[in-house]
């Protein structure tokens, strides 16, 4: 027998089923739990994504708008000569430091990116702009005639070219202008707007391409997520099935059974199968023990036929209308038991009743009624049967009339009185009847027959 045939018939344990059912679910469990703390922290991450991207927007614009004023500052200088523009324009690059601010925050964000890259030559463009700047506003200064001393040392150390020295007051103030307005200025504005827009270009492909693989990550997690889910759905579904298969249908059916007394198959799990094998033995030995109390309760012990109480239960469970009721006394018994002794008395009883039993059909019922005394109930008769039971009875007197010298068993005869069933006749009184054609065959010598007629009641 292999070892799937062993399972089959022993069951499956539901012990055994359940550390695996739990094993599993644990399992599934906690690996669904990682995938949901993976998926929230990708979630997170692209969240983070966005956030930065619109940080670094802002970012980008600050240093614009820094640069954008600085220009604006400078253009206001040399055109009005106006020295407020000129603090202002020193405020913004060397206190407010809107764009070195930008340029850090973008920096610390995103620090080894190309994007910040394109963002540092930006601000060297924005650099060398200022310098162009710092010579436009000392040529206003000497156009206007201020003190260059009262102006930050940066732009102290700005020295003019021989050729612009030597222009008049109106000249240096024009110079000035048109270094702010010409193309070269311009184009210097255009880099760095453009390298501005390169770096949020790549800002925005390079979070485009992280997002993309996050989001890739992202919908495998949730595959496996649903496919984790399924699975519980199925763990679950599994064990519902297996204890009704394993475990509810079994103890139905065996309550079933049970209320109806019968034994119960060995169905479902190992547990159940095991109870129902115990019950099973106790409902046997049960059984057996009942009919074996039933037995000595219906037997006589000696002779192993019905006993009295059995011979009332026939009576009255008998369809006794048509059966005929015999009644056998053997004849003068006292003398055998006291001539031979009882034990003989005893043998000789059990060979009548073994001579008598073996007399008739399996179908009629013989019984020892009384110390001496027999009873036959032969079903399905009427007194068409008179002959055959007066060859049985003669027969029956040939064999115990024959004495069993070895066994010390002596010959001796019976009186046998008949009555057949009729319909509307009483149990009692059919017994009445047998009784009186027994006391009619006592009465004439003994050793013989008598059938009931009314003529010869006692
Ligand atoms: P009759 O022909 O008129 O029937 O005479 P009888 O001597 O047979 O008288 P009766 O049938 O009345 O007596 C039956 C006797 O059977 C009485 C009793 O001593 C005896 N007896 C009853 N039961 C047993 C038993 O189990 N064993 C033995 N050995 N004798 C029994
Ligand atoms: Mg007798």
């Amino acid at each position: 027998m292999n070892a799937l045939d062993k399972l089959k018939k022993r069951g499956i344990s539901l012990r055994n089923l359940n550390i695996v059912m739990l094993g599993l679910a644990i399992l599934i469990s906690a690996i669904l739990i990682w995938a949901m703390n993976r998926t929230d922290s990708l979630y997170r991450r692209t969240h983070e994504f966005t956030q930065n991207l619109l940080q670094w927007r802002q970012d980008s614009y600050d240093l614009q708008v820094g640069s954008d004023y600085l220009t604006e500052q400078v253009r206001y200088f040399a055109v009005t000569g106006d020295r407020t523009f000129l603090d202002n324009y020193f405020e913004e690059a060397l206190v407010t430091q809107r764009r070195e601010k930008a340029l850090d925050k973008l920096k610390q964000n995103h620090d080894n990116s190309e994007a910040v890259a394109e963002l540092i030559s930006a601000m060297n463009e924005s650099v060398q702009l200022m310098n162009l700047e710092y010579y436009s506003m000392v040529l206003t200064i000497e156009g206007y005639g201020y003190d260059i001393n009262e102006f930050p040392e940066e732009l102290q150390s700005v020295e003019l070219t021989d050729k612009d020295e030597a222009l008049s007051d109106p000249e240096k103030k024009s110079l000035a202008i048109k270094y702010l307005f010409n193309d070269e200025y311009l184009t210097f504005k255009r880099r760095i707007s453009n390298d501005m827009n390169d770096c949020l270009d790549r800002l925005e492909n390079e979070v485009a391409a992280s997002q993309s693989i996050v989001a890739d990550q992202l919908s495998k997690q949730v595959d496996l997520e649903h496919f984790l889910t399924f699975v519980l759905i199925g763990i679950m579904l599994g064990i519902v099935l297996a204890t009704s298969v394993l475990v509810f249908r079994p103890l139905r059916n065996c309550v079933d059974l049970i209320r109806k007394d019968y034994e119960i198959p060995l169905k479902g799990a190992y547990e159940v199968r095991f109870l129902a094998k115990n019950y099973n033995l106790m409902y046997y030995t049960t059984k057996e023990n009942e009919n074996k109390l039933n037995f000595d309760a219906n037997h006589d012990k000696m002779t192993g036929l019905y006993n009295r109480r059995g011979y009332d239960f026939f009576l009255h469970n008998v369809d006794m209308e048509t059966s005929t009721l015999m009644i056998i006394d053997l004849d003068k018994f006292k003398e055998v038991n006291d001539t031979y002794g009882h034990d003989v008395g005893d043998k000789v009883i059990t060979k009548a009743a073994k001579i008598i039993q073996n007399s008739f059909r399996t179908q009629d019922y013989v019984c020892r009624i009384g110390g001496d005394e027999f009873a036959v109930i032969m079903i399905r008769s009427d007194s068409s049967m008179k002959d055959l039971i007066t060859r049985k009875v003669n027969l029956i007197n040939e064999k115990i009339g024959t004495a069993e010298e070895e066994e010390g068993i002596p010959s001796i005869s019976c009186s046998v009185g008949v009555a057949f069933g009729s319909v509307g006749l009483s149990v009692s009184d059919l017994f009445k009847r047998a009784d009186s054609a027994l006391y009619n065959t006592k009465k004439s010598g003994r050793k013989g027959v008598s059938f009931y007629s009314k003529k010869n009641e006692a």
